[in-house]
């Protein structure tokens, strides 16, 4: 399960959590062989000119886990730590979120193994266009939709719009999602992953006889999920006591502001010094007694060596992966409600199936109509999982890919395999 290092091997827990899955599924060998592995798996070493005037050589990935039930959907991240076998764990979560939420998609994944910090906005620009130039032979509308992830954005998005469409000869925005609003985003995109998860929580505080009026929550990751989720949560009441960045946390039990707290981390690079909070590991903030956990980061962050000291009563997980399945064992015992990202962090990805659906109409929608079908979306998919994991005893991760992987299965099934 670890690699030379300890961290688990995020391809590995995505096979294991499918396996759990579909041997409760009772799934043939020959279908457990089929979607357990990714359909497409592309590896791209690349030049770059810096802004010294040499020259570095870049790896990027672009994996696509299914396209059995529509193209392939999923982001790119920028970091230092991509490996090809995250690449593929996050590309097959893809694959499954998808299906949970019932949109017609199915998975992909890419990212380039990069520290952003060291690049100038133009050396990122450069190497943004010669990346996409470099995925161009299976990116499209109709194959696979790319969007945002760790350290991409809108512009990012906006660059590999701009440059497929100069290679093509015409603006293709149907081909990326997460796009400005002035180059055919959709309203309501940018808030979409922590709109989503605040519908999700919702539903599941009711089932669980909690509020989230004066609910404390803990937030690990201050980026695009984690501080939109931060405020979204305060506004149904929630108090935010504890959050962090990449260079560590900060804690107020008594709340801390969450606008104020993300403007704090803009003006000075980190979320350390802000008014009114103490300084608190990104270790010891996921210990943290609260009503609410998210974490909003990275993969592997609660596993078998710290499950058993975390205190939240529900985790809600806007990231992709932070929960490996020891840890999920040990938290259903304990009687923690895990939210897994498959349906938490779900509502990005739905909003940029509306986008998508938008670029093709050419007929864009007001932010009020995104958000109402979000929340359809997004209750309905929380109903379905509950349902799926109290029915059937387990937790409500194995619900989610119980539902999901059965929804795949029934279209490879009914589309049969070629030739
Ligand atoms: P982002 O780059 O906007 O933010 C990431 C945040 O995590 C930053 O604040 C960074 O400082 C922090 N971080 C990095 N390493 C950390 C560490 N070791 N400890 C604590 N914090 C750390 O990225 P994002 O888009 O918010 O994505 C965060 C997570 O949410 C990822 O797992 C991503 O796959 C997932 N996600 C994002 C979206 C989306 O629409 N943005 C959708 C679904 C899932």
């Amino acid at each position: 399960m670890s690699d030379i290092i300890g961290k688990p091997n995020p391809y590995q827990v995505a096979v294991e959590q499918f396996m759990i899955a579909a041997d409760k599924l009772n799934l043939d060998d020959g279908m457990k062989q089929i979607l357990s592995k990714p359909k497409r798996e592309l590896t791209v070493n690349f030049p770059v000119r810096m802004d010294d005037g040499t020259y570095r050589v870049f790896t990027g990935y672009r994996v696509q886990h299914s396209l059995t039930r529509g193209p392939a959907k999923g982001g790119i991240r920028y970091h230092q730590d991509v490996t090809l076998d995250e690449v593929r764990a996050l590309a097959m979560w893809m694959t499954w979120k998808c299906a949970t939420v019932g949109i017609p998609y199915g998975g992909a994944k890419g990212g380039i193994i990069v520290d952003p910090k060291q690049l100038s906005l133009a050396e990122t620009e450069r190497m943004t266009r010669r990346f996409a130039v470099e995925i161009a032979p299976i990116i499209g509308p109709e194959i696979d939709i790319p969007a945002p992830d760790v350290n991409t954005n809108s512009q990012t998005m906006a660059w590999i719009m701009d440059t497929i469409s100069m290679l093509r000869g015409y603006p293709i925005p149907g081909l990326i999602t997460g796009k400005p609003i002035a180059l055919e985003g959709s309203l309501g995109r940018n808030e979409a992953t922590a709109r989503g998860l605040q519908y999700v929580v919702r539903e599941a505080v009711k089932v669980k006889g909690m509020s989230l009026q004066g609910a404390r929550v803990v937030v690990q990751g201050y980026g695009n999920a984690g501080a939109i989720a931060a405020r979204l949560l305060t506004e149904d009441g929630a108090i935010i006591i504890a959050v962090s960045d990449s260079r560590g946390g900060i804690y107020n039990p008594r709340g801390l502001d969450p606008v104020g707290a993300l403007r704090h981390k803009q003006e000075h690079g980190t979320l350390s010094g802000f008014a009114g909070s103490d300084d608190i590991s990104n270790e010891e903030i996921l210990e943290l007694e609260c009503d609410l956990l998210v974490p909003a980061a990275l993969e592997s962050v609660i596993t078998g060596r710290n499950a058993d000291r975390i205190k939240a009563r529900m985790i809600a997980e806007a990231a992709n992966g932070p929960t490996g399945p020891e840890a999920d064992r040990i938290l259903y015992k304990k009687g923690i409600m895990v939210l897994p990202d498959i349906l938490a962090n779900a509502g990005g990805v739905t909003v940029s199936y509306f986008e998508w659906a938008q670029n093709i109409q050419g007929y864009y929608w007001a932010e009020d109509e995104v958000n109402v079908k979000l929340e359809r979306v997004m209750k309905r998919a929380f109903q379905d999982v509950y349902e799926t994991a109290t029915n059937s005893s387990v937790d409500m991760r194995t619900g989610a890919y119980m539902l999901a992987i059965s929804r795949v299965a029934e279209v490879t099934r009914l589309r049969g395999i070629f030739p």
